[in-house]
């Protein structure tokens, strides 16, 4: 284990675009709400980071080494939350601007938790089920100092799931001899997973469109919606918006998108590319590209695919009232300024795609008490935190004039300010 001393100068700068980015805006919040220059210093690096290294031995016999990360951004509130991903592209840089992201994330939710992220540099798809098996049960051990219940609870990301969580959850049962499921979250049902949680995040995003609708005063009887991405974020929040009376006008995938302005089928859409693998040639709709997508007429443009969607090469094109950030960063911060000059309501990924964080939560109390809660109850107690949440960003917005995404980092760094302050030097 090699561990880092995060002070001024670190290799996260140099590494990632990203790192700078995410300081670039914390910066910026700073600079408007007049934080103490100490924390706000402090602020800008992790409080830990880890970088592992993780031999394993692949199926043909051969030893393959592979870097990890694990980056602790702040634990001020409580325990550090945030996923771990498999991904060529995974770096120290990367993972502590998600980790930063993560501790505005759980701060502005008003839950218990710091931020941090984790992740291991390799190309999932090209390594077998007992490869992914052995990598993550290895890098398990590496980090298993930093993590636990009371410490840091890991989360799937990009390429991890339920059975990532399952095997992270074993190995630290092991280590310590006996069965400890709250330190993870995301984890099959039948070892302690909650229910409701593999819908949250897109479940969360359909609660943020019906807010954002009444806080513009959108009076249109069926509302329309485009969505990029139909995947699970996307998907979800398209069925629960179709359910709900939502006109579903568009929605893309990987290999493209479809339109029909009276209104797509969603329950008939899913069987469909369930059974064709991809949304276009959908009967009765018209096939459309990406960009077209985005430039559609519609109340609600819910990008739900990648970062990097709308940027000032498009952003003018866009011709929605509200977006909905289901995705991570789709909007560069020079879009985000002209939508809202334009008046367009942008509701930031910190809050839109918060949902599965706060189911996460819930999984964490439910196997901290043993006690299990009905899918019922799990939707609404979520709908209540995003609805709270909702609110105050729109009612921080409304005073102060700044743009959604800075209120709702406004909201997050102020929450956490104060609790430090109260506690001192530590956190
Ligand atoms: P997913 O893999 O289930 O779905 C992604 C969808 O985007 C797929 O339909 C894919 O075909 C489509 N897509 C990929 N490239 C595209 C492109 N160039 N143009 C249009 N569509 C494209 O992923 P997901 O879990 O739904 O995550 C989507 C986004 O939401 C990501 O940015 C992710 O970081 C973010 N997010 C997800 C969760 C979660 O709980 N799943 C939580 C927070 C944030």
């Amino acid at each position: 284990m090699v561990a880092l001393e995060t002070s001024k100068k670190t290799v996260m700068e140099c590494e990632s675009e990203h790192f700078l980015m995410a300081q670039r805006q914390l910066d910026e919040i700073a600079l408007e709400m007049g934080l103490d220059p100490e924390l706000h210093e402090r602020l800008r690096y992790p409080k830990r980071a880890l970088i592992v290294t993780i031999p394993i031995k692949m199926d043909d016999g051969t030893v393959q080494t592979f870097t990890g990360y694990r980056v602790q951004h702040d634990v001020t509130l409580g325990p550090a939350k945030g996923g771990i991903r498999f991904h060529p592209e995974v770096n120290l840089g990367e993972v502590s601007s998600l980790a930063m992201l993560m501790t505005w994330k759980c701060s502005l939710m008003n839950l218990p938790y710091g931020g941090a992220k984790g992740g291991i540099r390799c190309e999932p798809w090209k390594l077998s089920q007992n490869e992914l098996e052995r990598l993550t049960r290895r890098y398990t051990s590496e980090i298993i100092n930093l993590i636990g219940p009371d410490k840091d609870i890991p989360a799937p990301d990009m390429y991890t799931n339920e059975q990532t969580m399952a095997w992270i959850m074993d190995t630290y049962s092991i280590n310590v001899g006996h069965t400890v499921p709250s330190v993870v979250t995301g984890k099959p049902v039948s070892v302690g997973g909650s229910l409701g949680r593999f819908e949250a995040t897109g479940r969360g995003v359909a609660y943020c469109v019906r807010r954002a609708a009444s806080y513009v005063g959108l009076t249109t009887k069926s509302p329309t919606v485009v969505v990029q991405g139909f995947g699970n974020v996307g998907a979800i929040a398209a069925r629960l918006l179709h359910e709900s009376g939502y006109t579903i006008v568009a929605v893309s995938d990987v290999h493209g998108g479809i339109y029909n302005p009276e209104g797509l089928d969603i329950p008939r859409l899913q069987a469909y590319l369930s059974e064709m693998g991809k949304v276009s040639g959908f009967p009765g709709s018209k096939d459309i590209s990406n960009q077209e997508l985005l430039a559609l007429p519609c109340d609600v443009l819910i990008p739900a695919a990648l970062a990097g969607q709308i940027t000032v090469e498009n952003v003018h094109d866009l011709k929605c009232k509200i977006v909905v950030e289901g995705a991570n960063g789709p909007t560069s911060p020079e879009a985000d300024k002209i939508l809202h000059e334009k008046g367009i309501l942008v509701v930031p990924d910190i809050l839109a795609n918060a949902g599965g964080v706060t189911v996460s939560y819930f999984e964490w109390v439910q196997g901290l008490m043993h006690l299990f809660w009905s899918e019922q109850e799990v939707n609404h107690r979520l709908e209540e935190i995003m609805g709270r949440a909702c609110d105050q960003v729109f009612e921080m917005t409304a005073k102060t004039g700044l743009r959604p995404r800075m209120s709702a980092l406004r909201i997050a760094v102020g929450r956490l300010a104060e609790a430090k302050k109260l506690r001192g030097l530590y956190p």
